[in-house]
């Protein structure tokens, strides 16, 4: 059995985390595979790695001297190598790596993958796992997105060790360019890894205990969700706080295999498994896996006499949108009536035109836009073809006094969809978790 495990970057801000990481690897004798990113902040005040990285680049693209910041970016390596006893020579290849700056034979790229570099090289020592540079096997094509099959054949063959460590975020372009993903991108990595080595699960370590039921900037202390589909994911992580990096999906699932959300500070709570189904229920009396939310929509809402009996009107009215390049969130209707939600923020420089537009070609008998409206959606693969969950949810909103402007359910029965005011939201979406967390 091999697991695939990723620490994000507040797991290797410190030589403390490196001790935290080196014991949860440590502790499964399955965790041969281990992919870091740069160090995090340590605290509140402290800095990314990265995001000096990136400053430094900008420093030198204008000219400025970096030394400074070059020189935090040093120390923090420096003191967790010295913190952690380790006998690693940074010395030599932070002087090569200054002076290419200096010379301005580093690209940006190249540059901010140094982070990750270097909490690989120490973690591979502090481990006394195989150092795996990502340069060796994360192989892009010329357009930016991974070959896959290189990538996973490349892994294979260079990962021979006991024990593996190798940076996330970045790989080689076919020119032998270093080539980075998107912020986050270690995730991408990691999901790689474990789909190149046929893990069986893909463990991503980070400071939360999962995905939590709810946001904690809302609702205090949220549970965490034990398990959650890759389709329910999508729907929470649509209007809710991004935990993974979008394309970190992509390889694990494709695979079949499971992906696991941990707390390297609580390494004792099993986190969030996603998974594309799952066989047997753990928690039959858990009906709703997340409630997740967005404020800021506008409805444009038309009316249209006699039109469940024209065809066309439908269309009509959503191609002035589709002109104008709005991606439309939902589209609930009535006989004579349809609804478009989009965000404010994306229509707001052509609304006017695009009312003008309904008006002249669709003709409508009435055309409002109410504003201040925010989605909240309660999602959960179990609502499906089980009554009562809805009038629960209507029944506590109904309660708690706030009135529901809109509602879309799918036919997958996947997620109920309500629109409230603006004001309410907070409220709507601590209303229903209480209703449904235990
Ligand atoms: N270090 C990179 C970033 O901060 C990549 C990562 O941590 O996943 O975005």
């Amino acid at each position: 059995m091999l697991k695939v495990t990723k620490f994000g970057g507040s797991s290797m801000a410190s030589a403390e985390q490196y001790k935290k990481v080196r014991d949860i690897v440590l502790s499964d004798p399955a965790r041969r595979v281990v992919v870091v990113s740069a160090a995090g902040k340590k605290d509140k005040n402290d800095h990314k790695i990265t995001d000096l990285l990136y400053l430094c680049y900008a420093h030198t693209r204008y000219g400025v001297d970096c030394g400074q910041v070059f020189d935090m970016i040093t120390s923090r390596y420096f003191e967790i190598r010295d913190a952690l006893g380790l006998q690693v020579d940074l010395e030599t290849e932070f002087a090569v790596l200054k002076k290419r700056l200096d010379e301005k034979a580093v690209s940006q790229d190249e540059l901010v993958s140094r982070g990750e570099y270097f909490s690989a090289r120490l973690m591979a020592a502090y481990l006394g796992f195989q150092f795996v540079d990502a340069v060796d096997w994360v192989k892009f094509k010329m357009d930016g997105s991974v070959d896959q099959p290189a990538s996973y054949a490349a892994l294979r063959r260079q990962a021979r060790g006991e024990g593996v460590v190798t940076p996330g975020f970045y790989g080689l372009m076919p020119d032998g360019q270093v080539h980075t993903f998107s912020r986050g991108g270690s995730d991408i990595t990691g999901s790689l890894a474990a789909a190149a080595l046929n893990a069986s699960v893909y463990e991503n370590w980070t400071d939360v205990s999962g995905i939590l039921m709810a946001d904690p900037r809302i609702v205090e202390n949220p549970q965490a969700i034990p398990e959650v589909t890759y389709d329910e994911l999508r729907e929470l992580s649509y209007s809710g706080a991004q935990v993974l990096h979008e394309g970190a999906i992509f390889p694990v699932r494709e695979k079949n295999i499971p992906l696991n959300i941990r707390n390297t500070n609580a390494p004792e709570d099993p986190g969030t498994m996603i998974q594309e189904q799952f066989d047997t229920d753990a928690d039959p009396s858990r009906f709703i896996t997340g409630i997740t939310g967005k404020k800021d929509f506008s409805i444009v809402s038309m009316t249209k006499r006699g039109m469940s009996n024209q065809v066309g009107v439908l269309r009509a009215m959503l191609s002035v949108f589709e002109r104008h390049g709005i991606s439309i969130d939902y589209t609930p209707n009535g006989i004579d009536n349809v609804s478009v939600v989009v965000p404010t923020e994306s229509i707001a420089a052509c609304l006017y035109n695009i009312l003008a537009e309904i008006q002249q070609e669709v003709r409508p008998d009435s055309l409002d836009v109410h504003d201040q409206i925010a989605v909240v959606a309660a999602v959960g693969r179990k609502m499906a073809f089980r009554p009562g969950i809805s009038g629960k949810i209507f029944a506590a909103l109904g309660q708690a006094g706030i009135n529901i402007r809109m509602i879309n359910q799918g036919p997958d029965e996947l997620n109920i969809i309500l629109g409230v005011d603006n004001r309410d939201f907070s409220r709507a979406i601590q209303v229903l978790y209480d209703s449904f967390a235990k």
